[in-house]
């Protein structure tokens, strides 16, 4: 039955339940950096899923992984072995340098396993006195929406009346290595790990100092606590390297990957550590019925194979640079500041400018460019990876349309 977006938009507000807050652009159609709506009109894609199809929509190589894997297996889950995960584990820990990997789905199951492995870890090889453990977090984190992972957020919408939350959380000041070691230093006995963002998303593309992480890791080895990445938006590409913990040169103890892994196909995610971690949870102690699945290995091994062959962290290095070159040019009363690394980029709007983030990306929209507000002032960039230099400029054209109308 064919309907009209207005029609769907009302369908969904009678039948489905909150969760985000969306831009009233209903998807028809999506390939490479572009969207259609239902009465086709086009659009380039600036959100790209919070960073899930950094290979660009229905990226041909990855659908054809898909469709070939789901007509010959799906599903075995791991109470089975199937032809085509340890052959992914294999690929995937190579191609991240990590020896074991620990297949989940969406990217707050990537987390909440983290945060199991850190405590697991803390105590059967650090010695943590029984239910003693502490992970710390950063205020402006965002990690996800269970209850563990909103436990280790600041941010009262995340948290509010979904309480008694998870105990055993320390949150300290995003960009503060001198609060990091006063926490350490403090409880160093029961601290078995810090997760931070490379970059914070969600907190509005908030890029540490330089050398953050890196300092982060060896103030994390010298109390004998595990750095655990949460490069579920940051990595596959996104900042201009593989991984965003690349441009500080460490090897964080735990990697999380999410998003990107599918290129947008299907929820994948994924721990990366160490067997001395990775195998202090025993069989039968973790699972997913979905985790690690035929049609998820063949489907992410396909994504990953595309970051490489096209060169994506290379591209979204070099444009991003030009694009916020670009972006920083436009001198209008309401941009307070371009920020970003790679293709992940922020404008901040001034709050006191008379109209809003969400009026702005509303008229994005209507100009053919989607986006998104996070924070009520800040309006998230980020295109899919394999955007092209004539395409940025299309964009920055538009963009600069759009602050020169208000
Ligand atoms: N971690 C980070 C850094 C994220 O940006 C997100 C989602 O935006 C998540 C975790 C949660 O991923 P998911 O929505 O797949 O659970």
């Amino acid at each position: 039955q064919e309907c009209t977006s207005k029609e769907l938009i009302e369908m969904e507000s009678e039948f489905a339940a909150h969760t985000y807050h969306p831009i009233p652009v209903v998807f028809k159609k999506a390939s490479g950096v572009h969207v259609w709506d239902v009465e086709e009109k086009q659009y380039f894609d600036f959100l790209s899923a919070y960073s899930a199809v950094n290979q660009g929509h229905s990226h041909p190589k990855i659908v054809s992984a898909l469709i070939t894997q789901a007509q010959k297996c799906a599903l075995s889950s791991r109470a089975f072995y199937n032809e085509v995960f340890p052959q992914y584990a294999k690929y995937i820990t190579e191609f991240f340098g990590y020896e074991m990997v620990l297949p989940m789905n969406t990217g707050a199951e990537a987390v909440e396993t983290s945060i199991k492995l850190a405590r697991r870890w803390g105590y059967v090889k650090k010695g943590i006195a029984e239910d003693q453990a502490i992970v710390i977090s950063c205020k402006g984190c965002f990690h996800g929406r269970t209850i563990g992972v909103i436990s280790m957020s600041d941010d009262p919408s995340s948290y509010n009346k979904y309480g008694p939350l998870m105990n055993g959380i320390i949150k300290i000041d995003y960009n503060s290595t001198q609060q990091l070691e006063e926490v350490l230093s403090q409880h160093a006995d029961r601290v078995c790990g810090f997760i931070v963002e490379p970059i914070q998303g969600e907190a509005g593309v908030v890029v540490p100092d330089e050398g953050y992480l890196k300092k982060c890791y060896e103030i994390c080895k010298k109390y004998n606590v595990l750095l655990v990445a949460d490069e579920i938006q940051t990595g596959l590409c996104r900042t201009g390297k593989m991984l965003c913990s690349d441009w500080d040169g460490i090897k964080p103890d735990l990697v999380l990957l999410g998003k990107a892994i599918s290129g947008g196909l299907l929820p994948i995610s994924a721990v990366l550590g160490s067997k001395d971690i990775m195998l202090t949870i025993k069989p039968g102690e973790h699972g997913s019925t979905y985790g690690g699945s035929p049609l998820a290995s063949a489907v992410a091994m396909a994504a990953l194979d595309v970051l490489k062959e096209e060169n994506l962290a290379e591209n979204a290095q070099k444009l991003g640079e030009h694009f916020r070159a670009e972006i920083s040019k436009i001198n209008h009363p309401a941009i307070q500041l371009v920020r970003g690394k790679g293709l992940l980029n922020a404008i901040i709007i001034d709050p006191n400018f008379t109209v809003s983030a969400w009026d702005i990306c509303i008229k994005f929209a209507d100009n053919g460019l989607l986006a998104k507000p996070t924070h009520d002032n800040i309006i998230r960039l980020a295109p899919p990876l394999t955007i092209t230099l004539e395409q940025i400029d299309q964009c920055v054209l538009i963009i600069k349309k759009v602050f020169d109308s208000f």
